[in-house]
C-alpha cells in the first residue's frame, strides 16, 4: 500500500488510527477501512495556445463503496499528488458519515496552476480530464463536484463531456454545476453558510455573542470569502482575510463586500488596500473571536496551535490542524473546535441534495435548500457534542469516530466477499 506516500496521507492514517484505538477497532480491519478502494492516474494532454502540447498527471481515488457511490472534489492545484488526493478522499468517507449521506468518499485532481492557464487551456484540461475518467466514474458510482481550483464552470464542463459520451444529458454525474445547467440554488454558497451555522451553535455553547464578535477568515475562494460575507452579515466584524496573492488586517473590520468585487476582477486581494495590507505568516496568530481557516491542509501545526489566540475554530479547509496541534489544543482546552469534518460539510450536503434534485428532475426553492441544510448540520453537531461528552474527548475525535463507526459497521454486515 506504499503507493500512497507524504505528509497529508500520513496525517489521514495517523488520525485514522487514533479513532480506530479509540473505538477498539481490531488490528486486523484497519487495513480494509483505511486503504482506498480505486485510485486511477491518467495523463491529461491539451494543446497550449501557442501551438505546444502539454500533459498533466490527473487522479481519482475512490475511499470505499459499500455506502453507495463515492463523492468528493475535483481540485486543480500545483501541490496535488496521490497522497493528497487519497488522504482528502478518505476524509470525505467520514464526513459524508457523520452527515448521514448515503456515499463513499472520493476525491480527484489534476497537478496544475489553474491561475497559469488560458480560459481555452482550462476548458481543454476540464474536458479531457473528464473524458479520461469515464470508464470510472457514474452517477451511481462516483460523483464529482468542485474544490481548490475548480468551479461551477469546471463542473459545466464535466458534464457537458460525460453527457456528450452518453448521447444524452446527465446531470447527475457532478455537482455543484450552475443553476441554469442543472445544480441547485444554494450550493454555490452552501459551505460558508454551513460554516456560520455552526459558528453560531459553536458561539451558543461558549456563550460568545457574535454580535461585535471579531473574526479572521484564511482563504478567499468559494469558502472563505462566503464565510467572511456570511459572518459580516451576522454582525461580526471580519479583522483579517488572506489569499494565495495578498493578506489584509484591519481591528477596525474591512469592507467584505467590496473585497469580494475586488478579488472576484482581479483574481485575488492584491492590490485591494496599502494601508491593510498584512504579514500572511501571522495573520493566524492575530488575537480574534473566530478563526477560519478555509485554505490548504495542516497550516496550524503544534507551533501555531501554541500561539493561537481565538475561542472558536472554525476549519472551512479540509485538514488544517495537524494531530500535533490537536494535542495541543486539547492540553490548552481553551479553544472550541469545529472540526473540518462537521465545519465545512455544508459543501457536500448541499452536493447530495443536487443530486437527488437531479435524479428526481424535482427542483426545490432556496429556503427548503437552507432549511435542510440547517437540520443536517445540526443533527450532526448534536451527534458530535453528545459524542465527545460522553467519550471524554476532542470534537474531533467524536466526529470522526461517529464516521468510521458508521462506515465499519456497514462494511462488517455486508460481510467481506468471497
Ligand atoms: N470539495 C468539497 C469538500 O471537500 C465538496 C465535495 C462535494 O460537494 O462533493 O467537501
Amino acid at each position: 500500500m506504499s503507493v500512497y506516500t507524504g505528509p497529508v496521507f500520513e496525517m489521514a492514517r495517523q488520525q485514522f488510527n487514533i479513532i480506530a484505538d479509540h473505538i477498539g477497532m481490531p488490528e486486523g480491519e484497519r487495513d480494509r477501512m483505511l486503504y482506498p478502494k480505486r485510485a486511477v492516474t491518467v495523463a491529461v494532454p491539451i494543446h497550449r495556445d501557442d501551438g505546444s502540447t502539454a500533459v498533466f498527471q490527473g487522479y481519482r481515488v475512490q475511499h470505499h463503496l459499500t455506502l453507495g457511490p463515492t463523492k468528493g472534489g475535483t481540485r486543480f492545484s500545483r501541490t496535488v499528488d496521490l497522497g493528497e488526493i487519497a488522504a482528502l478522499a478518505i476524509w470525505m468517507s467520514w464526513k459524508c458519515a457523520l452527515a448521514g449521506l448515503p456515499y463513499g468518499g472520493a476525491k480527484g485532481g489534476v497537478t496544475v496552476d489553474p491561475l497559469a492557464l488560458s480560459p481555452r487551456e482550462l476548458e481543454a484540461l476540464s474536458r479531457r480530464y473528464m473524458q479520461e475518467m469515464i470508464p470510472f466514474v457514474g452517477p451511481h458510482t462516483d460523483v464529482m463536484a468542485p474544490d481548490m481550483g475548480t468551479n461551477e464552470q469546471v463542473m459545466a464542463w464535466f458534464m457537458d463531456t460525460y453527457s456528450a459520451y452518453q448521447g444524452k444529458t446527465v446531470t447527475e454525474i457532478v455537482t455543484g454545476k450552475p443553476v441554469a445547467s442543472g445544480g441547485t440554488v444554494g450550493r454555490r454558497e452552501a459551505t460558508g453558510r454551513g460554516v456560520v451555522h455552526l459558528v453560531r451553535r459553536a458561539a451558543e455553547a461558549i456563550q460568545l455573542n457574535p454580535l461585535g464578535a471579531t473574526a479572521i477568515v484564511q482563504g478567499f475562494g468559494n469558502v472563505g470569502a462566503i464565510t467572511a460575507r456570511e459572518l459580516a452579515q451576522q454582525g461580526v466584524k471580519v479583522i483579517g482575510v488572506s489569499d494565495h496573492t495578498g493578506c489584509l488586517f484591519d481591528r477596525r473590520g474591512l469592507p467584505v463586500a467590496e473585497m469580494e468585487r475586488y478579488a472576484a476582477q482581479h483574481r485575488g486581494l492584491a492590490g485591494f488596500s496599502a494601508e491593510a495590507a498584512a504579514d500572511p505568516e501571522t495573520l493566524l496568530t492575530q488575537p480574534c473571536d473566530i478563526l477560519v481557516p478555509a485554505a490548504l491542509e495542516r497550516v496550524i501545526d503544534a507551533g501555531v496551535a501554541r500561539k493561537l489566540s481565538c475561542r472558536i475554530l472554525a476549519e472551512g479547509a479540509n485538514g488544517p490542524t495537524t494531530p500535533e496541534a490537536d494535542e495541543v489544543l486539547r492540553e490548552r482546552g481553551d479553544i472550541y473546535v469545529l472540526p473540518d469534518l462537521l465545519c465545512n460539510s455544508g459543501g457536500v450536503i448541499v452536493s447530495y441534495f443536487e443530486w437527488v434534485q437531479d435524479l428526481q428532475q424535482l427542483f426545490w426553492e432556496e429556503n427548503e435548500v437552507n432549511e435542510r441544510l440547517g437540520q443536517l448540520l445540526d443533527r450532526a453537531f448534536h451527534l458530535m457534542s453528545t459524542r465527545a461528552a460522553h467519550d471524554g474527548v476532542s470534537n474531533r475525535i467524536a466526529a470522526m469516530a461517529i464516521g468510521v463507526e458508521k462506515v465499519f459497521a456497514a462494511k462488517r454486515l455486508r460481510g467481506l466477499f468471497p
